[in-house]
């Protein structure tokens, strides 16, 4: 008999614990059980890894119970994984995919009123209404409470107090799932529709693993694709996962679900009460669905058998998980599918620069759809160039025009306004160039208080130039000033139009989205200003023009993605126009009209783009030719925090032997002080994986074991936002 267990708590300690396992409990614990353990002081959720032979001490706690369904193989496979890629305690990685409220969420429970046995006494039944309650209860014998609203409490206590009718509590039973549901009608697919369905379909068929990379234009039916392959898995026993870069903003999407597959679906988004989440679950679990849908976490979704993961939008930031254990969900789903033997499916229009080197290298396979469904043409696509726009504002004649043109037609207009807020950028007003790091290619950073430039990769500094190096002029400002003004602007020149603001400032959860949404689809707006949110997928037959205000902000961010953001972003909202009847048109307003980011989003040219934007990456060995780790050092005083930093730098560069690897920093973050912590950053980038991995845990040691908890050290393995 089992007597002890190996147990991963959810502790910032990269290490298991063992426990003993109380004789009642022997005979049902496998590797993956969750049980409750003694911690400290403390009760936990935790998670049984293993079953030693011998334990380390001799005075051992003991299991208390079991907390909820045992996690499968595959889960306990992908957690180990997380754990050791994203250097983070298994204990923790497994937090990360069962949220501890699904599981305290015990079953509401309904009060019911039963008949009891025997034979009872007709005269002690006083008045009509408990003459009407007896003969409720002795044709149907149990009633919930829920439907015995019509008497009085004090009815049925009487009946109760003379031993005819008992009072219980049962657990609630799951609402009954809707039988008599008609799917909507599949259309035809195109041929390269078809042809990525059944290319799909036989590797899901084949049960061997595969990454597919769906690349096709924005609405040329991928989401048709998907549903089509979900449908054909449907029944055989397997579920789906599609992953969606925020469910909130996928109303459309989720609806065309709906309507295929009804209520054999289960949706996880961060608006479910915990009740929910832990409904859909058991739902999951039980096989009462073919598909879950749902952003990053849903990839945990507990499938007892799985065929088909699906990231829709794969290039979006979103997937990555910005604090505690920083995953890719993107990354983690094809890992998934591997430990599964599983098919993943990666869509998008504009594939990230790293899932595109991937299918090119042949590790993924490369599906394109390159037509429009309806063969509507892609939308036209103009480059402004705002040199020459009159000085003070921000919106060309041009775009005013054309902006007008639309409220004359009863057409619709979005205008972009491209991330706002971040004007530590300066940016020469002449030529449109901002200042570029001499040896990392991202822009500097101004930093006002010191009155320097610095990089925020390697730390290069310098003093802010009179004038412009490129090309001598003495406009050099901050970028993105006045910004504000543009809504303001907009307000004034169309002041007779319906205008709309969607963006995380006025968009207040999801009701407030879909309402939103719907007006612009019923054309009760006529201009909708927004912030990328409002370049993800919507469907607008009415939308002809889509703006985009202002291209230097995302161009000039100090990422060295910003060129790769800035395409997908335009190239996305590109694919907002001209979904109905009437053609669509695009105007960019920059003044960098010759960037190659700009050049190849006017032609729609994904490969021309591509070949530049790759060969820049190999250059400097960035993504996706090296691996990248982010070292972030955060303290409440500027100088602890610098300091905390250059001890871990010191020990990497002791560390650091041959060339293989380039340590960049550390240097202030751009964002330096966020919620009063001062923070500075390291770089580490190499092509070995294990190097940069080793590096960073010695890092992260030295500086927590010198600084305890007046310094935090976070790691971050191929970090997305470097701001
Ligand atoms: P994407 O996901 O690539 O942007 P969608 O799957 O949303 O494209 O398809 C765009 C539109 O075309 C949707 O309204 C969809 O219902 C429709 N559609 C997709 N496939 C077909 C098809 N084979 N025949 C007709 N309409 C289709
Ligand atoms: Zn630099």
């Amino acid at each position: 008999m089992r007597t002890l267990a190996d147990i991963a708590v959810p502790v910032n300690l990269p290490k298991t614990f063992h426990y003993s396992i109380p004789p009642e409990l022997a005979g049902d614990l496998v590797v993956g059980s969750r049980v409750i353990v003694p911690f400290g002081s403390r009760r936990v959720s935790a998670t049984v890894t293993g079953f030693p032979e011998k334990a380390g001490t001799a005075k051992l706690k003991s299991i208390i119970s079991i907390a909820g369904p045992p996690l499968s193989p595959d889960l306990m496979k992908l957690a180990a994984w997380m754990a050791d890629y994203y250097l983070h305690p298994i204990g923790m990685a497994i937090e990360t995919m069962v949220p501890r409220a699904v599981e305290e969420v015990r079953p509401k429970r309904v009060r019911m009123l039963r008949m009891l046995d025997g034979d009872h006494d007709m005269d002690a039944i006083r008045g009509p209404k408990q003459t009407a309650l007896f003969l409720l209860m002795s044709e149907r014998l149990t009633v919930p409470f829920s439907e015995l609203g019509k008497f009085a409490p004090s009815t049925i206590k009487a009946l109760c107090s003379a031993g005819m009718l008992e009072i219980f509590e049962k657990d609630e039973e799951p609402a009954a799932e809707n039988q008599s549901f008609t799917p909507d009608a599949q259309p035809e697919l195109m041929p390269e529709q078809a042809a990525a369905v059944s290319t799909i379909g036989e590797a899901v068929a084949r049960g061997a693993f595969e990454t597919f990379l769906l690349h096709g234009v924005t609405g040329s039916g991928k989401t048709e694709v998907y549903l089509r392959c979900i449908g054909a898995l449907a029944g055989t026993g397997k579920g789906a996962i599609v992953l969606v870069p925020e469910i909130a903003l996928t109303p459309q999407l989720l609806n065309r679900f709906r309507k295929r597959f009804g209520s054999r679906i289960a949706m996880l988004h961060s608006g479910m009460t915990d009740r929910e989440r832990a409904d859909e679950y058991r739902r999951i679990r039980e096989g009462s669905v073919d598909v879950a849908i749902g952003a990053r976490s849903a990839v945990f979704a507990p499938f007892p058998d799985l065929g088909l993961l699906v990231v829709d939008e794969e290039h979006e930031n979103s997937y990555k998980q910005d604090e505690g254990l920083r995953y890719h969900g993107r990354d983690v789903a094809v890992m998934r599918a591997k430990l599964r033997n599983a098919v993943c499916v990666l869509g998008s229009a504009t594939p990230s620069l790293e899932s595109s080197y991937n299918a090119r290298s042949g590790k993924y396979r490369y599906l394109r759809i390159e037509k429009r469904v309806d063969h509507r043409p892609m939308p036209t696509v103009e480059i402004l160039d705002m040199k020459t726009s009159p000085k003070a504002s921000l919106f060309s004649p041009k775009l005013a025009a054309e902006v007008q043109a639309r409220l004359d037609r009863k057409e619709q207009a979005l205008l972009l306004l491209n991330r706002r807020g971040f004007s530590s950028v300066l940016i020469c007003g002449d030529c449109g160039r901002s200042l570029p790091c001499p040896s990392c290619s991202v822009s500097l950073t101004f930093h006002k208080n010191v009155r320097k430039l610095k990089c925020h990769y390697c730390d290069h500094q310098a003093e802010p130039p009179e004038t412009c190096p490129n090309c001598g002029g003495a406009d050099l400002k901050p970028l993105g000033a006045g910004t504000q003004k543009i809504e303001e602007e907009v307000a004034k020149a169309f002041s007779s139009s319906r205008i709309e603001r969607m963006d995380s400032d006025s968009i207040r959860g999801r009701h407030a989205y879909d309402e939103l949404l719907g007006r612009v689809d019923r054309c009760e707006v006529d201009i909708l200003l927004g912030t990328q949110m409002i370049a993800k997928g919507h469907d607008f037959p009415a939308v002809t023009l889509v703006g985009v205000v202002d291209a230097d902000v995302g161009l000039n961010l100090p990422d060295f993605r910003s060129s790769e953001k800035t395409f997908q972003l335009i190239t996305q909202a590109a694919g907002r126009a001209g979904r109905g009847d009437t053609a669509g048109e695009v105007i960019i307003q920059t003044l960098n009209p010759n960037h190659y980011a700009l050049r190849h989003s006017r032609t729609h040219d994904y490969d021309g783009f591509y070949d530049e934007e790759i060969r820049f990456r190999e250059e400097l060995g960035y993504p996706p030719f090296g691996r990248m780790i982010k070292i972030e050092v955060k303290a409440a005083r500027e100088n602890l925090a610098l300091d905390a930093a250059m001890t871990g730098r010191d020990r990497i560069r002791r560390l650091l032997k041959g060339k293989e690897t380039i340590l960049l920093g550390p240097a202030p973050s751009p964002i330096a002080k966020v919620r009063g912590k001062f923070r500075f950053q390291m770089l580490l980038l190499s092509k070995r994986r294990d190097l940069i991995h080793s590096l960073a845990i010695e890092a992260r040691k030295t500086v927590e074991e010198k600084f305890g908890k007046k310094v935090q050290v976070l790691v971050d393995v191929d970090p997305v936002n470097l701001m």
